[in-house]
């Protein structure tokens, strides 16, 4: 006999008494029915219940720490989109005074009141429109004096993030890549210059390197450029993608010149989600003067009690990310912004000169530039080694810690290279703990009989497809 109470109302089954609960989760087709918003919501979370927990993933620069009061703010906004300004004036306003704040963090010599520059979903959007920017500015340029503008290219190093490599796509602008190799680990400014000729639309140094962590000497480029545009009676500029130092540099060493206090720089990018320690997705570009953004890319509002300028490539946009970051600069302040910098740093030197020690590895750079740093495994120890630090990573990872092992860009990817960030929400102790673990995964390891997959792939010089040839600093990937 048909049992009639049974499971009927899901309102008053319990979770995981439910016939949901017993269904596989739909992937090609939207369920029939709707059900309860409780099973939804514990069928969506179960999905992401295995996941590194994001605290541990020592590969992302993403912000995964904010305090309460953050978070609480964010979420009461998380209904706002950005670009409906007339009715949301104030969180234009609140945005023009973030910007402002990034351009007087970099020492912009712009006198209007509100500064220029815009809002951005991560670096890659402000990547994209400081190079856009310089792109027009040089296509104009060369309209006016007759020239072709169908051959732009700019130059970077080889150490560029993969938003380059969609800017010149997308645009069709030709990349020309300084290589950068064991001796030269930063932009050299003299190899850069001989890659720049009349269709140049800008040079792109990098202050937080993706894959190696460390700074291009800005001050060297632009006066080599200084030189070099007198010389050539060129004026190309410099776009800064200042990512992770645009965050670092103005709290930990405000006397170094990389940004507008240097003759060529017209603009610079940074991500408000990384060392702006905002959650994602929020980023920031700034022109030194409004001149320096082309009109065509922007459209103005007057209804702010001045004319404030707009550029973007997306259109609708959270606003939560913007509260974030304003309520960081008030509640950090500059003192409270280095002094998490700081601590950043200090446990990146701390785990460097750790790693350093351990017999198998060495440090690719024998300093500490931003919250991160790269090494890889002594040649003479990988020699005799079974192991390779993509099985490193794999045992990291048993104990939750993603630590990504990749290879680095071309003439020198034979390099197998290990990463750490550190961000806001790392502490000493839980350094202690992934160095613990990091001795045990080695002490392990060097207990091998026989040579793991990934070292006799190594060794025949083979790729092997699956998890433990994940490149996350592989180009052709997704890389953060
Ligand atoms: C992370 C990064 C980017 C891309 O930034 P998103 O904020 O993730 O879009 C660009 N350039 C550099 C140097 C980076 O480190």
């Amino acid at each position: 006999m048909k049992d009639l109470n049974f499971r009927e109302g899901d309102a008053k089954t319990s979770i995981f008494g439910s016939n949901e609960m017993l269904k596989p989760s739909p992937v090609d087709r939207i369920p029939d029915a709707p059900t309860t918003p409780e099973i939804a919501y514990q069928m969506v979370k179960d999905e992401t219940f295995a996941q590194t927990q994001p605290r541990l993933n020592l590969a992302t620069f993403v912000t995964t720490y904010m305090d309460d009061y953050a978070t609480k703010l964010m979420n009461e906004a998380i209904n706002i989109n950005y670009i409906d300004e007339t009715e949301y004036p104030r969180i234009a306003v609140m945005n023009a005074k973030c910007i402002n704040i990034m351009a007087n963090l970099w020492n912009s010599p712009e006198e209007e009141k509100w500064k220029s520059g815009a809002l951005a979903i991560g670096s890659s959007e402000a990547c994209m429109l400081g190079g856009v920017a310089a792109w027009l500015r040089w296509r104009k340029k060369r309209q006016a004096e007759g020239k072709p503008t169908d051959k732009p290219n700019f130059v970077i190093s080889s150490g560029f993030q993969v938003v380059w490599e969609k800017f010149a796509q997308l645009w069709q602008i030709e990349m020309r890549e300084v290589p950068l190799t064991l001796e030269k680990t930063t932009l050299d400014p003299v190899e850069a210059l001989k890659m720049c000729d009349e269709n140049t639309i800008c040079i792109v140094p990098i202050e937080g390197v993706t894959w190696t962590g460390l700074n291009d000497d800005v001050e060297a480029l632009d006066k080599a450029l200084d030189e070099f545009n007198k010389k050539t009676g060129y004026d190309i500029p410099i776009h800064v993608d200042a990512a992770s130092g645009g965050f670092i540099l103005p709290f930990l060493d405000p006397h170094k010149k990389w940004d507008f206090r240097l003759k060529w720089v017209l603009s610079i990018s940074t991500s408000g989600h990384k060392f702006g320690l905002v959650y994602p997705g929020l980023g920031w570009v700034v022109w030194k003067d409004k001149k320096y953004l082309p009109d065509e890319m922007s459209f103005s509002v007057n209804y702010l009690g001045a004319n404030i300028t707009q550029v973007g490539l997306n259109f609708s946009r959270p606003a939560a990310q913007i509260l974030g970051q304003y309520y960081q600069f008030i509640r950090l302040g500059f003192q409270g912004y280095k002094a998490v910098q700081y601590n950043s740093m200090q446990i990146t030197q701390y785990l460097h000169d750790e790693i350093g020690k351990m017999a198998p590895f060495v440090n690719y750079s024998d300093h500490v530039e931003n919250p991160l740093f790269i090494w890889y495994m002594k040649p003479d120890y990988a020699k005799t080694a079974k192991w390779t630090l993509y099985d490193l990573q794999d045992k990291l990872k048993q104990g939750g810690w993603m630590v990504p092992a990749y290879t680095l860009p071309e003439n020198i990817q034979n390099y197998v290279v290990m990463r750490i960030v550190v961000r806001q929400g790392f502490s000493r102790d839980m350094a202690d703990m992934l160095l613990n673990d990091i001795r045990d995964a080695v002490a392990s390891l060097e207990k091998l009989e026989y040579p793991t997959n990934t070292r006799i792939a190594q060794d025949k010089n083979i790729e092997v497809k699956g998890s433990v040839f994940t490149h996350t600093g592989n180009r052709h990937k997704t890389k953060k």
